[in-house]
């Protein structure tokens, strides 16, 4: 790398568990890559503690309260300071930028990472409610602009792997592994009586919240199916889950002669980062080797659908198409902040996105606008039905 310039990263959302991921694989490889821009939300903290070793040109925070907080902490040598979804644009799409790490949490991801592909610049997707909310949109702005879109989540980015070289046309099917999540043995009685504190503890590795209860409601997988379609462009028939409590093979691709091709590795994130910032180079990455004589056997089962409904749903909006998996989002994530509040059951997770689908007249869309609005209008509906519950 030494005659090419350096590539230009910016991280969105750069204080949480794959943000900070992020720039520790960055931070492993200071003659190849450059961080131009981070974001966070509130947790300006930690962002101070980044610009002050990172120094990037531009930084962005929630609003201007944040903004404040961020300034006094950097004390007069501060990069510019930008607040809000405007800024967070700006930031996704400055010029001189190569790559955007995409890992803000939630709906509010998808603006700034669909700004990025419009851009043309290469995505590292860790937002997957980009792809569940607007798939179809994104994918075709991807090819209209020669955006890049290199997963992540670590089972795309197995699969991704697993395809690298293949011809798309003959897979038979993409399987997805699935931890199970911290409840995979519990009864239907024991999961009612689950709180915040239980779920939140992950018992494989340290991710924010959302993704957390995702995890635990196996919701995480089904969303996953939905950022599966759009990635690979394969119908929902042909994507499958399987449960895999070890979490060392990260996903499986089934080829049509029979040979199943699968990437393994002990679970750390800064592996799918690294294939992503790198590709097609593989890049150190700090991770520990996996030593598969002293892992042990690897065992897999089915995920139990009754138990777990969320898969369902997820499949289900899928084959509803239009705007219905926005709506599963958006319905999501108002049952995953009320759950956290304290306010609804962990049962009540799919039955609030369960009534909140029924309850939407499902249509097809063309622009971004129509999803946002649909966002807006799923999470308003959410919360008058958490108020009926
Ligand atoms: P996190 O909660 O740890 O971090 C989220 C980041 O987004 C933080 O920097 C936060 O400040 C910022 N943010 C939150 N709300 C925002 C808003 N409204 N506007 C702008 N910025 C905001 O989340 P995470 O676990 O790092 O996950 C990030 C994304 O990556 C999620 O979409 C998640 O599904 C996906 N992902 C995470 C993992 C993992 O292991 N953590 C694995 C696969 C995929
Ligand atoms: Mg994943």
């Amino acid at each position: 790398m030494a005659a090419s310039r350096k590539q230009k990263v910016v991280v969105l959302g750069s204080t949480g568990s794959i943000g900070v991921n992020t720039l520790d694989v960055i931070a492993r490889h200071p003659d190849r890559f450059e961080v131009i821009a981070l974001t966070a939300y509130r947790n300006v903290e930690l962002l101070a503690e980044q610009t002050k070793r990172i120094a990037p040109k531009q930084v962005v925070v929630a609003d201007r309260e944040a903004r404040e907080r961020l300034a006094s902490l950097l004390k007069g040598s501060s990069p510019e300071i930008g607040t809000g979804v405007e800024d967070l644009m700006r930031a996704a799409t400055l010029k001189e930028v190569d790559i955007v790490v995409s890992a803000i949490v939630g709906a509010a991801g998808l603006v700034p990472t669909l700004a990025a592909v419009q851009e043309g610049k290469r995505v590292a997707l860790a937002n997957k409610e980009t792809l569940v909310m607007a798939g179809r949109l994104v994918m075709e702005k991807a090819k209209e602009h020669g955006a890049e879109i290199i997963p992540v989540d670590s089972e795309h980015s197995a699969i991704y792997q697993c395809l690298a070289g293949e011809d798309p046309g003959k897979v038979r099917r993409l399987v997805l592994t699935a931890s199970g999540g911290p409840f995979r043995e519990m009864t239907r009685n024991e999961m009612e009586r689950v709180r915040p504190e239980n779920a939140l503890q992950h018992p494989r590795w340290e991710m924010g919240q959302k993704i957390t209860i995702d995890s635990a409601t196996l919701m995480n997988k089904g969303l996953e199916v939905i950022e599966a379609r759009w990635l690979f462009d394969l119908p929902v028939e042909q994507i499958d889950i399987v449960v895999h409590p070890e979490s060392i093979v990260h996903s499986m691709v089934e080829f049509r002669d029979g040979s199943v091709l699968a990437q393994m590795g002990l679970p750390d994130m800064r592996v799918p980062i690294a294939y992503a910032l790198g590709y097609p180079e593989r890049l150190e990455s700090g991770v520990e080797f996996l030593n598969v004589i002293e892992q042990g056997p690897l065992t897999f089962e089915q995920p139990d659908r009754e138990r777990f409904p969320a898969i369902a749903l997820a499949e289900d909006a899928l084959r509803q198409g239009g705007l219905m998996p926005a709506v599963l989002n958006a319905a999501n994530e108002v049952a995953v902040s009320s759950f956290l509040q304290g306010r609804i059951g962990f049962l009540q997770i799919p039955r609030l996105i369960r009534a909140v689908m029924e309850k939407s007249r499902n249509r097809n869309y063309e622009t971004i606008e129509e999803v946002l609005r649909t966002d807006l209008e799923t999470r308003k509906t959410a919360r008058e039905e958490i108020g009926r519950l």
